[in-house]
């Protein structure tokens, strides 16, 4: 079955020339010209990507992404006018998993849709819940609960504990974390990790007397079966 794509940008060239590159690889493609129809669409569900262009009339694509999350973890690809480093943080903050500058050139973006598609099947694959000190990470929901309680966590501190317990008793470096958690061409420093580590023992260990994150000394942070 072919995966339906959303297109939501409102340059109609570049919308109709995207869709037509987008159906030649065999995807199917609805597009929308303003943020709020993006949105409604969206809402509706049945896609399997979003592509979502930043600077669209009636709300702008942060929001739509922002309004968007508090329902769906459809893979959003954000497409930015600019190379502006913080279009591509709020971007990633506000939940999208890519995003490409534009003009970009199609096979850039085809690469990039196929890396969201492997993505998905590859947490789809994996067990939806993973329990570990008795915290449960249940990636169908996109939520994590500690003895019972919703830890509320931003989205990078979630696909943080994601990829801890995913690759549980591995020791990731902050470097893998960090392509992980927010995307490859991410700018910053690699100790923002360890901001995350805080925020999140603050959020849980501190909270429920428990230790989740290990920090390996020079290695990077490891969650762990109990032993
Ligand atoms: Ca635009």
């Amino acid at each position: 079955m072919a995966r339906k794509i959303l297109l939501i940008e409102d340059e109609e060239k570049i919308a109709r020339f995207t869709e037509l590159e987008l159906v030649h690889e065999g995807y199917e493609v609805t597009k929308a010209f303003n943020g709020r129809e993006g949105l409604e669409l969206a809402e509706k569900g049945g896609f399997d990507l979003v592509l979502l262009d930043v600077m669209l009339p009636e709300l702008n694509g942060l929001e739509v992404l922002r309004r968007l999350r508090r329902s769906s973890q459809v893979p959003v690809i954000m497409l930015t006018a600019r190379d502006a480093v913080m279009d591509k943080v709020s971007g990633l903050d506000a939940g999208a998993d890519d995003y490409i500058t534009k003009p970009f050139a199609i096979e850039e973006l085809l690469a990039r849709i196929r890396v969201a598609f492997k993505k998905q099947d590859g947490v789809r694959q994996q067990t939806h819940r993973m329990t570990v000190c008795g915290v449960t990470v249940d990636t169908d929901r996109h939520e994590v609960t500690c003895q019972g309680e919703t830890i509320e966590l931003t989205n990078r501190e979630y696909g943080l504990i994601r990829t801890l317990m995913v690759n549980k008793n591995i020791v990731m470096n902050r470097e893998k974390l960090l392509n992980d958690v927010c995307g490859y061409d991410y700018l910053g420093e690699t100790n923002i990790i360890d901001v995350y580590v805080r925020y999140i023992r603050s959020k849980i260990d501190d909270r429920f007397g428990i230790k989740l994150i290990h920090t390996v000394r020079g290695a990077g942070y490891v969650i762990k079966d109990e032993t």
